[in-house]
């Protein structure tokens, strides 16, 4: 082998992909900053860990690690088709809602097509988007840190992107679109536009807020078990849409991408609602804790129904600025990138005793060191 031989060059639309990480892991920021154990509430990971069902299941099943899982994912489907009130060919299993993204780009976009969302929305969409050479169009979050649905409404009007983003609830801002003014977003589609309804935090929602009808051949709605099931690690999520598009879906994800372990755990949860329950409910204890914590310091924090709150520092410097001190301290946070919550930063609801121990760190950055 020749030492001054290249490697081939990659295919053009590869190149040309800029070198982006969506997220920073707090792996890597532990070892950044030599700092393992950090309290880990950056990335809206569930502190209260899978139900012990699927704890349970996915011990017993270990063995079978040696095997695949089933690549239609039959029986998570059919669990999710009879809880869901829709048919087993309305459902799609994929490795959390981010290998998703990847599929509805790759399923509806060309090089050249467009995609719209909120400037600062949840990042993985636009990472595929990217990928894909794709053109990305944003709008900026109204002044309250809300989704801008009429801006939505208008540019998807006027410029006709082929997919249209809704993280509903949002992150990283933890705010809500009312479900009349989605079925207003949906409802000025053009006949080939679609809505990637990214409902994540679907079950922090009260379910009479979520959009009705279920079903709609240009809304692909996503969920996981990532965030109030707590298996994140087991990368499981689904998608509910038009057969006809999971059968596009089918076409060409991996065949075997969908982590057995996984599936076995998702399965297991949803026999365990009463453990899901008391996720939900002591999360919303924990946003009140944070709301709380920023009102004892003077400060605004938003109003969220997701598992983390938005709590105001300053400027987008002293935000920054302060989040550097939270992980030196070693508290793993993140904060909104775009205008207007970029002087915020984003906490994660914690246990009780990781929500005492940030609100002390908390006040210990604050204050300022007397000289
Ligand atoms: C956490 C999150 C995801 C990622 O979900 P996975 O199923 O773990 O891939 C997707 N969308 C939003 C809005 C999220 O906050």
């Amino acid at each position: 082998m020749s030492a001054n031989r290249k490697p081939p060059a990659p295919a053009p639309l590869v190149a040309a992909v800029p070198t982006t990480t969506p997220f920073v892991a707090p792996e890597v920021l532990e070892r950044t900053y030599g700092a393992p154990g950090m309290l880990r509430l950056g990335a809206n990971e569930s502190s209260f860990g899978p139900s012990p069902r699927a704890i349970a299941a996915m011990r017993e099943e270990a063995p079978r690690n040696s095997w695949y899982g089933d690549p239609e994912s039959y029986e998570l489907r059919s669990a999710l088709a009879r809880r869901l009130g829709c048919s087993v060919e309305n459902l799609i299993v994929g490795s959390g809602i981010d290998d998703l993204h990847s599929l509805v780009v790759r399923t509806f976009c060309a090089p050249g097509s467009t995609a719209l969302e909120t400037e600062g929305t949840y990042a993985t969409f636009a990472y595929h988007v990217a990928a894909y050479g794709v053109r990305l169009r944003t709008v900026p979050y109204r002044s309250d840190g809300g989704v801008d649905v009429d801006a939505l409404i208008d540019v998807a009007r006027r410029e006709q992107p082929k997919m249209i983003y809704l993280a509903n609830p949002d992150n990283p801002s933890g705010t809500f679109v009312e479900p009349e003014a989605v079925a207003t977003l949906r409802d000025a589609l053009l006949p080939d536009q679609v809505l990637v309804l990214d409902e994540a935090y679907a079950d922090f929602v009260p379910p009479e807020k979520l959009l009705q009808p279920l079903l709609d051949p240009q809304v692909i709605r996503m969920r996981t078990f990532s965030k109030a099931y707590g298996l994140a690690g087991a990368r499981i999520g689904y998608a509910i849409c038009d057969p006809q598009i999971v059968r596009t879906f089918q076409n060409i994800r991996q065949h075997f991408g969908i982590n057995r372990n996984g599936q076995i755990a998702a399965l297991a949860s949803l026999e365990d609602d009463a453990f899901v329950r008391g996720v939900v409910d002591e999360v919303e204890r924990g946003r009140e804790d944070y709301y709380a914590l920023a009102a004892r310091h003077g400060l605004r924090s938003v109003r969220s129904l997701t598992n983390f709150v938005c709590i105001e520092i300053g400027t987008k410097a002293e935000a920054n600025a302060f989040l550097e001190d939270l992980l030196r301290r070693g508290v793993f946070v993140r904060k909104p990138s775009a205008p207007p919550l970029d002087g915020y930063i984003r906490v994660t609801v914690g246990t009780p005793a990781e929500r005492t121990k940030f609100a002390e760190i908390f006040a210990a950055a604050r204050t300022p060191v007397r000289a």
